[in-house]
């Protein structure tokens, strides 16, 4: 990983080949992260003495991970999440173009 899960950069790291999913799990993130406390800062997540990231943050996490190509346990709902965003063309033209060529090569992958 060129990228610190606990700190990620807002941008899609350089070997991110998935940045539709980026942006989508960062937004999750932001809501979710820890504060400087240790605490999630999402309103209604929040609670005393957390001291790991929340279940959604480390859905997030699991989230940036497929996008730079690494299976997680979070990845196929991921993936059908980030898919359904590129068929109702919510994203930026860039975006849509290397989702594209994404999805292309992981479903040869995966031999469907
Ligand atoms: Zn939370």
């Amino acid at each position: 990983m060129s990228f610190n899960v606990d700190s990620p950069p807002e941008e899609p790291p350089a070997e991110c080949q998935h940045r539709l999913l980026w942006r989508l799990a960062r937004a999750l993130w932001e809501a979710h992260r820890p504060d400087s406390a240790g605490f999630c800062v999402a309103t209604g997540c929040w609670h005393t003495n957390q001291r790991d990231p929340c279940r959604l943050a480390q859905l997030a996490q699991e989230g940036m991970r497929t996008a730079c190509g690494e299976a997680t346990p979070a990845s196929p709902p991921w993936i059908a999440v980030t898919r359904e965003r590129l068929a109702a063309g919510d994203i930026d033209p860039v975006d849509a173009v290397a989702e594209a060529l994404w999805h292309h090569r992981h479903a040869r992958r995966a031999g469907r």
